[in-house]
């Protein structure tokens, strides 16, 4: 693996550099193997981590060997979206790996009948107590208060927003075709959500937010609004993004952390890639277990079938609003333009 991590670097030293003179937005997402770890750097202020991935050295050092790239040597907010393994499994690891200044969450578990999300959780609270680390337990509607980019929390432990973002608030003409799911009564529903706004560009990264869920923020009323980015919800799985999300924010590019075997299904897939403002969606890995109708084409993907090469996609965010997606696999970049 270390062979693999020298590639990625020696491929990806550019982008790391082009950053600093730029005022440009860097954002990683690694390959964690359908779980979630995103990285998120202004070219001024602080930097913010979503999720961890699982627990294990592989998944820390990869993350410490992207930080590296991105030019990262301390975090200064990591989000847990919620306390599955897949997202906080792989925080003490890290943090004891590469200095963590803030830890964002929803607050406190509530799955306890899943001995992984309950171990998850404990190892965390226990990294907490032995740390010195800043901790904020995120509400809906509160903007994070951190510099360099705008951060609104838009879901986080159940509750959703009660009133639309600022620009927000139009009918969502999509919510009467979109069927209803129950809530799952999972640590998904309780996901910390975010929309985050770098100049005029709009990302939305709601972690594994449910479908029951989405219908909160997206009926009757888009409580969100438009965004360029849709950071897909729990690896393009079926029991979130919705037709009533997608056809409300409206991503112009979606970026899915999806594994090889794991997310990814056909119908969610074929819900994000017919919402109506789509160009491109990006996946982190060809999904072996759909077929070639369900997968975007061999440029778009990160890591295709065969060895684990831990290749990631870069979002570049210009000042203009005017954004890039780059792929570590090929080095090769796709602009979108500012509209
Ligand atoms: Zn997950």
């Amino acid at each position: 693996m270390k062979r693999f991590l020298a590639a990625a670097l020696l491929m990806a030293t550019p982008l790391a550099f082009a950053q600093k003179k730029s005022g440009d937005l860097k954002v990683y997402f690694a390959d964690v193997e359908g779980g979630q770890a995103t990285l998120f750097v202004p070219p001024t202020g602080e930097n913010l981590m979503v999720d961890a991935g699982w627990p294990g050295a592989a998944n820390a050092d990869k993350l410490v060997a992207l930080a590296k790239i991105a030019g990262v040597t301390k975090i200064d907010n990591l989000v847990i979206t919620h306390f599955h393994i897949d997202h906080v499994g792989g925080v003490p690891e890290l943090a004891a790996r590469i200095p963590v200044t803030r830890f964002i969450d929803h607050g406190v578990n509530r799955e306890l009948d899943d001995k992984a999300t309950v171990t998850s959780y404990q190892n965390y609270q226990k990294m907490l107590a032995n740390g010195h680390y800043a901790h904020i337990v995120a509400k809906p509607g509160e903007i994070l208060p951190l510099t360099g980019m705008h951060v609104e929390v838009v879901s986080a432990d159940g509750n959703v927003i009660d009133k639309p973002l600022a620009g927000a608030g139009a009918t969502n003409s999509a919510c009467a075709a979109s069927i209803i799911k129950p809530v799952e009564n999972t640590e998904n529903d309780r996901s910390v959500g975010m929309i985050i706004t770098f100049g005029k560009l709009r990302m939305a990264d709601l972690g594994d937010l449910t479908w029951a869920k989405e219908r909160l923020l997206m009926c009757p009323v888009n409580k969100l609004g438009k965004v360029d980015v849709y950071i897909v919800s729990h690896h393009g799985f079926n029991r979130s993004s919705s037709p009533a999300l997608l056809n409300g924010i409206a991503p112009r590019v979606a970026i899915m952390d999806n594994g090889a075997t794991k997310g990814a299904e056909a119908d969610a897939w074929d819900i994000i890639d017919h919402s109506p403002r789509l160009k491109d969606l990006w996946q982190l890995h060809t999904a072996i277990h759909t077929g070639a109708a369900h997968n975007s084409p061999d440029s778009r993907i990160a890591n295709l079938p065969g060895p684990d090469a831990f290749h990631y996609l870069v979002l570049t965010v210009h000042p203009s609003g005017s954004f890039a997606v780059t792929n570590s696999r090929t080095n090769q970049t796709v602009e979108y333009p500012a509209h």
